[in-house]
């Protein structure tokens, strides 16, 4: 009977009070055939992570569980165990351990695999609400985590080379975390080609990724229509700042200016200050709203990077602005966008998160129904919830996040994008920052441009 012997070896590996549970449950079980399996016993339990529903990240969907999946080789088979799956880090402590999140993983169950308790699972996430990056894990982050007599005390979450999040165990029982950003150094790159049928096609060929494809047409779209006003034999050349730390590219990137020679007309695009501009100084994208709602309610707590927290003396960052609005009250997008998460958390409840073009990234937390979905787009002033009090939250209110390129800034102070064209001291800085640009594009032809541009197959173009 092979599944008894797995499943024991499971049921040891689950703390105390699930062992107790799941062996009554087994008990009451065990003349049926089918033993539920982890996932199964885990996703009826009241402990089960609502937030784990995440619709936008795979390793964060329970999928409905087939009967191949129940025999998932952790669950039923002795290996790999969850030695096989951390690898020591070379340098650190002698108990800090990596493992590189798998397609399917939730963070219930490698907390389940590395035989951690969910209490500790439970209190990262509560430091975690301040910044939500358990809520993006994907296939190919890293986690480190390091242990001392059996309890975490510090964990990882390496997103890429430049970007992670410490969380470090404090005496009080709790943890505070710590975003970390490097700033890199960032290199140049000139994609650059011709349109064959499509824009999104051809500049992929060129070199660019899909993201940055879709995001050239994002911030273009107001003054081309790329099915209908571009046509086969149109160039273009775009301006890439790409990301490096100590010479490993991080995935990171930045288009800088794009240029699309049509046959009526040149089309452009410059990047100032975390706005696009044409070649005259007027803004491209639309304008912010600065309120995530119409109509007033009162502001009941301030952004505040540095809040304490009164009781255990964390520091509990305020990233957000709350406003006091009543249950079923319209949240509407402060900006056009496209809808990156709609998230269940243990303590930020119900939540909303929308990418505005390249730079700009708003939340919405707290809420008690989403009108919207993974990757819809919106419109600015666009009701996309109903306000609530879900969560962990104190009364019905909207905790409301601005981030500008990756960090959280006061919404209510923040220079958000004014659809206006630039005039004086900012027009003079925008001139001489599209001197500079025209000059990166115009340049001649260098070895490194061909280079580049040779080692993407498919190229048509090198050069213009
Ligand atoms: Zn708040």
């Amino acid at each position: 009977m092979r599944w008894i012997s797995a499943s024991t070896s499971f049921v040891t590996a689950l703390p105390r009070f699930h062992q107790l549970s799941l062996l009554g449950l087994g008990l009451l079980l065990s003349i049926a055939l089918v033993l539920p399996s982890s996932d199964s016993n885990f996703s009826s339990s009241p402990l089960s992570l609502g937030h784990l529903t995440d619709t936008d990240a795979p390793v964060f969907e329970q999928p409905e569980l087939s009967l191949r999946q129940l025999r998932a080789p952790w669950a039923f088979d002795k290996v790999p165990t969850h030695e096989t799956l951390l690898v020591p880090v070379a340098g650190n402590t002698p108990n800090s351990y990596q493992y590189i999140v798998r397609k399917g993983d939730t963070l219930s169950k490698i907390f389940e695999r590395l035989q951690l308790p969910q209490k500790t699972m439970y209190q990262l996430l509560e430091a975690d609400v301040n910044v939500l990056a358990l809520d993006n894990l994907k296939p190919g982050h890293t986690l480190v985590f390091d242990k001392q007599d059996q309890v975490l005390k510090r964990f990882e979450l390496q997103f890429s080379l430049s970007h992670k999040v410490v969380y470090q165990r404090k005496e009080s029982g709790g943890f505070e975390f710590e975003e970390v950003q490097l700033e890199g150094d960032w290199q140049d790159q000139l994609v650059s080609g011709e349109i064959i049928l499509t824009f999104t096609g051809s500049s992929q060929k060129a070199g660019l990724s899909q993201w940055e494809a879709q995001t050239i047409t994002q911030i273009l779209k107001q003054r081309v229509d790329f099915r209908r006003d571009l046509q086969r034999g149109d160039k273009f050349e775009v301006l890439l700042s790409r990301q490096y730390v100590d010479g490993e590219a991080t995935g990171n990137n930045r288009i800088e200016a794009v240029r699309i020679k049509n046959r009526r007309h040149d089309i452009h695009a410059y990047l100032f200050e975390d706005n696009y501009y044409d070649q005259k100084g007027r803004n491209l994208e639309k304008a912010f709203q600065r309120y995530p709602f119409s109509g007033k309610y009162r502001q009941s707590s301030r952004f505040n990077p540095r809040r304490k927290h009164p009781v255990t003396g964390l520091i509990r960052p305020h990233n957000g602005t709350d406003f006091a609005m009543p249950i079923g009250a319209a949240v509407r997008s402060t900006g056009d966008g496209i809808v990156k998460r709609v998230v269940r958390h243990k303590y930020a409840g119900l939540y909303i998160e929308i990418q505005h073009g390249q730079s700009y990234k708003t939340r919405y937390l707290h809420l008690n129904k989403s009108y919207v979905v993974k990757g819809q787009r919106v419109k600015r002033g666009q009701r996309i919830a109903q306000s609530g009090n879900t969560g962990r939250s104190t009364g019905p209110h909207l905790h409301f996040e601005l981030h500008v390129n990756g960090r959280p800034v006061n919404p209510m102070t923040a220079k958000i994008p004014i659809a206006v064209s630039l005039t004086g001291k900012k027009k003079k800085a925008f001139q001489s920052k599209l001197k500079s640009y025209l000059a990166r594009l115009d340049k001649p032809s260098t070895d490194k441009q061909l280079a580049l541009n040779s080692d993407k197959a498919g190229t048509k173009s090198s050069t213009l």
